[in-house]
């Protein structure tokens, strides 16, 4: 656990921008809605009671007043009329009560029937507005027996409960009043008048809501007086009083509270009222399921509103990110393409409309990858005038060297190989039989008398004898031979060749210096060389360079002492003439 939140972290990290942006956005926008979805959800759970409650109760309190006036002014009209009652002179006598009734009935509103009843309520005299059969004896119900004594006891009006009509079998509310006759002898007279239940239930009919929403208005004794079933209203006595809600309107209290409804088969809710005087009650129930509904409802919208907001979000987002991502991953793309094509490749235009940063980034690039080809063509340009310019430099150094090489290999006066370089071929010589295979011969030549020809003719005329006899030597070298200046008038000559040709090149070579004539300005001069000689079937059969060439010098010398022009050879360090 501890590591989650890095762990989320570095893999967010690595994340393109597309899916950054839709992320945040869509948390962005999830958060608020949800805490603002469970915020309103709850309070609209709250606010749906609160509303319930107060509509209910309201509506029962509304109802209330209506009914209390109704029953009120039935209460005054029967006063009217029991005043009018007291003036005959006998109340009893059906010629005169008959005609105060009906009277009564056409004047004085909202009354069914009234009725004149002796003490035993047995009806004496009535008017009604609908047809009766026979009415002797008929007793008229007036509630439980304690109703009775009390209006016989208080003398106040009274309002029943729900009773029968015995002439319409219908149930009924009947209000009462006292009526002493004149005669104070005489047993007390009820009047009473019975009310147009319909116009009550006229009001509550008034009070629908929802889909089974009503109202229901119960007596002071909880009896039904009017109620949506009609069968409880209004064909018999239907008693609720063991309801607890009914219990609560009895007592006279005022509120909202729950219960379960025998007739809806439901859980419900209610707001309940008690009419002020009058002692009923008036409830306005509706199913608790149809109130979970309607807050349920007002949880789908709000769902929805979420559910909306969060595709705005997605909507939002991924043109967002399709905005910025766009021309980023063209120029991603272009600058890959770059590379591919070494920079052979353009960027791509990027809109006017995409981002300012993008805008400045590809303006930038573009003016980097501008100059970076501009320095890529002038750096081209640059190698190749510099490859030209090292061309030529290796070639005159090489050239150079070669001359250089030459001059340390050779002699400045002859042109001839000088000393050192014939020694650096002498010991390069390995053991194999050299040339054809008959070994090699080395020869060492001296001038006879040369510092006489300086003494006579100048250093520049020996200069010249020494020149044109390195040139003899030259001609009659073959491209094995290699012949050389070893010292002031001295010269070595390496010959690939028998013991034979040796000594006849050698013979040859010293007949052809005596036989030349040099001429140096307009003097023909003449000279000969001594030759020491010496022969090796291979060099490492002989002896080491240094004494070989020591022999030759020795085999020279004698060549000197023997009287000069001559070939003097040595073999293997013994020298013979
Ligand atoms: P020998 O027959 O005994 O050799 O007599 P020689 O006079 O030739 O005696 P030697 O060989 O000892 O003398 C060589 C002379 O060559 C000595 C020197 O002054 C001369 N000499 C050496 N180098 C040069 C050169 O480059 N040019 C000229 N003109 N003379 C040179
Ligand atoms: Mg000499």
């Amino acid at each position: 656990m501890q590591n989650a939140k890095p762990r989320v972290l570095s893999r967010l990290r690595g994340q393109s921008i597309n899916t950054l942006l839709i992320l945040s956005f869509v948390i962005v926008a999830l958060l608020p809605v949800s805490i603002l979805g469970i915020n309103s959800y709850h309070a609209s759970w709250k606010n749906a009671w609160r509303e319930v409650r107060e509509k209910h109760q309201t509506l029962a309190e509304n109802l209330s007043s209506p009914i209390a006036q109704y029953v009120n002014n039935r209460r005054i009209a029967l006063s009217l009329l029991r005043e009018k009652m007291l003036t005959l002179e006998d109340a009893t006598d059906p010629a005169s009560n008959a005609a105060v009734l009906a009277e009564g009935l056409d004047y004085l509103h909202g009354f069914r029937a009234v009725f004149l009843l002796d003490d035993h309520q047995r009806i004496l005299s009535m008017a009604s507005s609908y047809p009766i059969g026979k009415r002797d004896a008929v007793q008229l119900n007036l509630g439980p027996e304690e109703f009775i004594d009390d209006l016989f006891n208080s003398g106040r009006t009274f309002l029943s409960p729900v009773v029968i009509n015995p002439f319409t079998g219908k149930t009924t509310l009947l209000v009462g009043t006292l009526l002493h006759g004149t005669n104070a002898l005489q047993a007390p007279l009820l009047l009473v008048g019975e009310l147009k239940i319909g116009a009550i239930e006229a009001l509550r009919q008034g009070i629908r809501f929802g889909e089974q929403g009503h109202a229901a208005i119960v007596d002071q004794l909880g009896r039904v007086i009017a109620h949506p079933n009609p069968a409880w209203a209004s064909d018999h006595v239907k008693d609720l009083s063991h309801l607890p809600i009914v219990q609560k309107m009895m007592a006279g209290q005022t509120g909202v509270t729950e219960f379960y409804s025998p007739f809806k088969k439901a859980e419900m809710v209610a707001g309940y009222t008690s009419v002020p005087k009058v002692g009923w009650g008036i409830m306005v129930p509706q199913p608790k399921a149809e109130i979970e509904a309607q807050i349920a409802r007002i949880r789908g919208s709000e769902l929805a509103w979420a559910l909306a907001g969060i595709a705005l979000a997605l909507v939002f987002s991924l043109s967002l990110a399709r905005w910025i991502t766009r021309p980023l991953n063209a120029l991603a793309r272009a600058g890959q393409r770059l590379h591919d094509t070494n920079f052979r490749s353009e960027l791509p235009k990027i809109s006017p409309s995409a981002p300012l940063e993008i805008r400045q980034l590809a303006e930038s690039l573009g003016g980097t990858v501008d100059e970076l080809i501009a320095s890529r063509a002038e750096l081209a340009k640059l190698n190749d005038s510099l490859q030209e310019r090292v061309d030529i430099a290796t070639r005159e150094l090489r050239k150079s060297n070669q001359k250089l090489e030459y001059l340390a290999q050779s002699d400045h006066l002859t042109g001839l190989a000088n000393r050192r370089h014939f020694e650096q071929v002498l010991a390069s010589l390995d053991g194999r039989r050299q040339g054809d295979g008959q070994g090699v011969c080395i020869l060492l030549l001296d001038v006879d008398k040369f510092k006489d020809i300086n003494d006579r003719h100048g250093h520049a005329a020996g200069d010249e004898v020494l020149i044109q006899i390195a040139n003899i030597l030259r001609q009659g070298l073959r491209n094995t031979d290699l012949a050389a200046r070893y010292a002031g008038d001295e010269f070595v000559v390496l010959l690939r060749a028998g013991l034979e040709t040796g000594r006849q090149r050698a013979r040859d070579l010293r007949d052809a210096i005596d036989a030349h004539h040099f001429q140096f300005e307009s003097q023909t001069l003449h000279t000969t060389v001594s030759i020491g000689m010496a022969y090796c079937h291979n060099v490492s059969g002989c002896s080491d360079p240094d004494e070989l060439l020591h022999q030759v010098d020795v085999a020279m010398y004698e060549a000197k002492r023997q009287g000069r022009n001559r070939v003097v050879e040595v073999e293997q360090g013994h020298p013979w003439a």
